[in-house]
C-alpha cells in the first residue's frame, strides 16, 4: 500500500490530513489513525531526513487492509493497467491514488456545527491539497481519464469528472441543487472588496471554453488577512482551485481560505 495523506482519527466525522498531524505530533494518540475505507489501523510517519516527501500514513507493522478497501483496489487496479509493482509507484501517482474527497451530503452537516466547520476547511486548505493538485497538473489529458478518485463515502468518482470550468460546474449545481467538493479550472480577472471586508474574485468570462457565465471565488473577512499577501498575484493567470463549489443566492462561487494551498497556478 503506498503512502496515503489522510486518515481517519478515533471517531470523528472530520478526516486528518498527515500535516495537520505532523504539526501537533503531541496532540495525537499515534494507536488511533485508521484507513478511512476499511478502517484497519495506520501508522503515521515523519518524512526521513533528507528526502523532500514530507509525512504521511503507511500500513501498520503486519495488519494488511481489508479485501473491501476501495483505496486497495485503487491501488490494485493501477498497478495491474501499468504492470508494475507497488514499490515503483511515482509519488505523484500515490498523492492521487490515496486522496479522499469530501462527499456532498455531509457539506451542509458540516455548515451547522463550528468546530466541524473550523475542522473541515483546515483539511480543505491543508498542504495535502496542494500535493494533489501537483500531481494532477503533471498528469497528461489522457491519463487523467484513468483515474478514480475515493469519496469519504467510500464511492467513487472519475478524476475527470472532478475538474471543471466554471459552466460545468453552475450547470451540475442547478442539476443536483446541492454543493459539493471539485476542482475549478479557471483565470481571475478581477478583485472586489465586498462591504464587510471580504473579498471576491471574479472569474475571466469569455465566449469559448465552458467560461461563458458568472462565477466568483470568495475569501471571507476572517480569511482576508492571512492571504493577502497573495490576493494580487492571482490576476490573470490559469489554477486549479479545489474547494467547495455552491449556490448563495443568484451567484455561484467557491469560498477561498488559502490561495497558497487551494490554488495552483498552470502557467
Ligand atoms: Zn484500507
Amino acid at each position: 500500500m503506498p503512502r496515503m495523506s489522510i486518515a481517519r482519527y478515533r471517531n470523528i466525522s472530520n478526516n486528518i490530513d498527515c500535516y495537520t498531524v505532523d504539526n501537533s505530533y503531541s496532540d495525537f494518540d499515534r494507536n488511533s489513525f485508521t484507513c478511512v475505507s476499511c478502517n484497519v489501523k495506520i501508522e503515521f510517519s515523519r518524512e526521513p531526513k533528507n528526502s523532500t516527501l514530507g509525512p504521511f500514513f503507511k500500513n501498520w507493522k503486519n495488519i494488511s487492509h481489508l479485501d473491501s478497501c476501495k483505496i486497495t483496489s485503487i491501488v490494485n487496479n493501477y498497478l495491474q493497467r501499468m504492470g508494475i509493482e507497488e514499490k515503483d509507484i511515482p509519488e505523484s501517482i500515490a498523492n492521487i491514488l490515496s486522496m479522499i474527497i469530501p462527499y456532498a451530503k455531509r457539506l451542509n452537516d458540516v455548515k451547522r456545527n463550528y468546530t466541524e466547520r473550523e475542522m473541515f476547511i483546515k483539511l480543505l486548505s491543508s498542504k495535502v491539497t496542494k500535493r494533489f493538485l501537483k500531481s494532477i497538473k503533471d498528469l497528461s489529458p489522457n491519463e487523467v481519464n484513468l483515474f478514480e478518485i475515493l469519496t469519504e463515502d467510500n464511492q467513487l468518482v472519475r478524476l475527470k469528472d472532478l475538474v471543471l470550468k466554471q459552466d460545468e460546474i453552475i450547470e451540475k449545481l442547478n442539476q443536483t441543487q446541492m454543493s459539493f467538493v471539485c476542482i475549478l479550472e479557471g483565470k481571475i480577472n478581477d478583485i472586489q472588496e465586498v462591504t464587510g471586508g471580504s473579498i471576491r474574485l471574479n472569474l475571466t468570462i469569455s465566449k469559448w471554453y465552458n467560461r461563458t457565465k458568472p462565477f466568483h471565488l470568495f475569501i471571507p473577512k476572517s480569511y482576508v488577512n492571512k492571504n493577502e499577501k497573495s490576493i494580487k498575484k492571482v490576476l490573470n493567470k490559469k489554477f486549479f482551485c479545489y474547494a467547495v463549489a455552491e449556490k448563495s443566492g443568484d451567484f455561484f462561487k467557491m469560498d477561498l481560505y488559502s490561495i497558497e494551498h487551494q490554488l495552483l497556478f498552470l502557467d
